[in-house]
């Protein structure tokens, strides 16, 4: 059952199948006639089952309901071509649009292998699993252009509620926050996650996602924020939570330079290998192939904010990006 959080401000916890994230949080804004909602889901059966279940003991008409996505991510933004019925909108940060539809996407996805294989996977590794990862057979129809772009500072009006966009880059170029200022609340989307820590990958088309999104986490901070809704999980304390997670990237920052002193002239792949990762696995080499990925990612991102702040230096005159720690 969707559970109210304040008046007219709903959850609905969305299954996401065989995902470590377990679930999604969408939200729904009830209004007379015109209805938010808040981020879908994976474009899979028992994503659509749980929404729609959703949806229907609130009695929401989807003929009445705009769509909101807090960033491009498929476990966000799946289901929005199945959703969205005729006249209906559906607001996206302006950024994120090239990775949703359209020849742009298949150019980014293109752009993406061949990031990974720079990175250091093997071409096995990339055509055999990657191109078959869960952020793209999950994803939206590829024909979907039906997006309404949002810049920071837009405004937003559904059940009586102001709803202000803030730009935190950082999980994505261009992931928004939702902030309503009469009610202290604040959509968090993935930017500040509670129970698991918001993956951070190096983004192509982006010169620093790590920095982006420790300036964003710093920015948000700065709101008086009393009830956060994230997307996935639970709630908790706002402030205490990007106090950890700010120190939390410290560390990760701390542990692979130390690994890049160790280990100079080391691939991403490798330096990812001799980090540690809260997994339950032997060792890298048993890590299943998509939670590399991300790992592989999160690492990425973390050598290219040490080398913003001079302490490492990349050599991408190969084939194979190789870094090294400035010492
Ligand atoms: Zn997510």
């Amino acid at each position: 059952m969707p559970e109210e959080i304040i008046k007219g401000i709903y959850r609905i916890r969305v299954n996401l199948p065989n995902s470590p994230l377990k679930l999604l949080n969408s939200y729904i804004i009830i209004g007379e006639g015109e209805n938010l909602l808040i981020d879908t889901g994976f474009n899979r059966p028992e994503c659509l089952e749980s929404l729609t279940e959703g949806l229907k003991a609130l009695g929401v008409k989807m003929e009445e309901t705009d769509i909101l996505l807090t960033h491009l991510h498929a476990d966000h933004s799946g289901l929005v071509p199945k959703l969205i019925k005729n006249g209906r909108r559906v607001f996206i940060g302006r950024d994120e649009l090239p990775w949703m539809y359209g020849e742009t996407r298949s150019i980014l996805w293109e752009l993406d292998n061949i990031k990974v294989s720079r990175e250091g996977f093997s071409e096995e590794v990339i055509e055999k699993h990657l191109i078959k990862a869960p952020s793209r057979n999950m994803a939206s129809e590829p024909d979907f252009d039906g997006f309404t772009p949002l810049d920071d500072g837009d405004i937003l009006s559904y059940g009586g509620y102001e709803l202000r966009a803030v730009l935190t880059p950082g999980h994505t170029p261009a992931h928004m926050c939702f902030w309503i200022e009469d009610e202290k609340l604040m959509f968090t989307g993935d930017h500040v996650l509670f129970d698991i820590t918001p993956n951070i990958t190096l983004w192509n088309f982006v010169e620093d996602s790590l920095g982006d999104y420790l300036h964003s986490l710093r920015e948000i901070d700065k709101y008086d924020v009393r009830i956060a809704l994230p997307g996935h999980r639970e709630t908790g304390d706002f402030h205490g939570r990007i106090a950890e997670l700010l120190k939390h990237h410290e560390e990760r920052l701390d542990e692979c330079y130390k690994v890049l002193c160790e280990n100079p002239d080391s691939t991403i792949y490798e330096v990812s290998g001799k980090m540690s990762w809260k997994i339950r696995c032997n060792s890298w080499e048993d890590f299943p192939i998509t939670q590399k990925w991300f790992a592989v990612g999160e690492c990425h991102s973390h050598l290219r904010h040490l080398e913003t702040r001079g302490l490492a230096v990349r050599d991408d005159s190969e084939d194979t990006i190789l870094y090294r720690a400035v010492q």
